[in-house]
């Protein structure tokens, strides 16, 4: 077992953390591309603000995702993700920035916030998804963790902003890695394997090489071992090991449609 789980709720498929829904204090979701109004490349639940996609289609898709978890979007707070490790906490005033007003922040790629009823959202097309939460602080987050991120430690930035801001203690805290796409599927090149090395004493446990200039890299496995780090706890890391590229009957996969497609969220509120 992963940890994380399928759920059906009006026709809409996600996943949840077990972990997350038995502390009873969080409504959290991941969302697949089954459920929505989109069609085409976009077909059906895409929740990408900034795709070629409909804009009363992506609304009525933020809707329907925002009526499983007992809210609505005018509560919702959006990143605005350009791959790099700035985050956010989030305050009352910021709910509906993205959706329903105007965003005025920009390169946002985790979001924290320890504020009741607001709903965090982040996106993804195969990069890492990695949802936070210290049940004793009630304090949770979302970080985008593509490689850049991944390799920026923003997994480790998270957990230092939820010491620092919050005084959570990193022994309470919970970390999932969502569904990604996988070592069985990212390919890459020596120069992305350099950035690793340059700042990762070891790399042997999330990067194989296949041949010449080609390599194996597991983001599940790098964001683990700078969660590990920080002393996260073994126990509270869980790894969906589910692959996007793998699972194209319902995830979007940026690697395998080539830009034009649609975006998962990740999305989480303290109740
Ligand atoms: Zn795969």
């Amino acid at each position: 077992m992963s940890g994380f789980r399928l759920k059906k709720i009006n026709g809409i498929k996600f996943f949840v953390i077990d972990k997350f829904e038995k502390t009873g204090i969080v409504d959290h979701l991941f969302t697949t591309k089954i459920g929505g109004v989109s069609t085409e490349d976009f077909f059906s639940l895409n929740l990408g603000l900034n795709t070629e996609d409909l804009a009363k289609n992506i609304i009525e898709n933020f809707n329907r995702v925002s009526y499983i978890l007992s809210t609505t979007i005018d509560k919702m707070v959006v990143s605005n993700q350009v791959h790099e490790t700035n985050i956010r906490i989030v305050k009352e005033e910021d709910m509906g920035k993205g959706l329903i007003k105007e965003r005025d922040y920009d390169s946002v790629d985790g979001l924290i916030t320890n504020i009741k009823g607001i709903s965090l959202v982040t996106f993804y097309a195969d990069c890492v998804p990695l949802f936070f939460l210290d049940p004793n602080k009630k304090v949770v987050g979302l970080a985008h963790a593509g490689w850049k991120g991944t390799v920026g430690r923003i997994g480790g930035r998270m957990i230092d902003k939820f010491v620092n801001e919050f005084k959570c203690d990193i022994k309470n805290i919970i970390v999932g890695i969502g569904p990604s796409i996988g070592p069985c599927c990212y390919r890459v090149n020596k120069d992305v394997i350099d950035k690793f090395n340059m700042e990762f004493i070891s790399t042997e446990k999330f990067v194989k090489l296949l041949a010449h200039n080609q390599y194996d890299l597991d983001l599940w496995e790098a964001n683990k071992e700078i969660l590990r780090e920080k002393g996260v706890k073994e126990e509270n890391i869980i790894v969906s090991k589910i692959c996007t590229s793998c699972n194209n009957d319902i995830f979007y996969s940026y690697r395998k449609k080539e830009s034009k497609t649609g975006r998962m969220a990740a999305i989480i509120k303290i109740k």
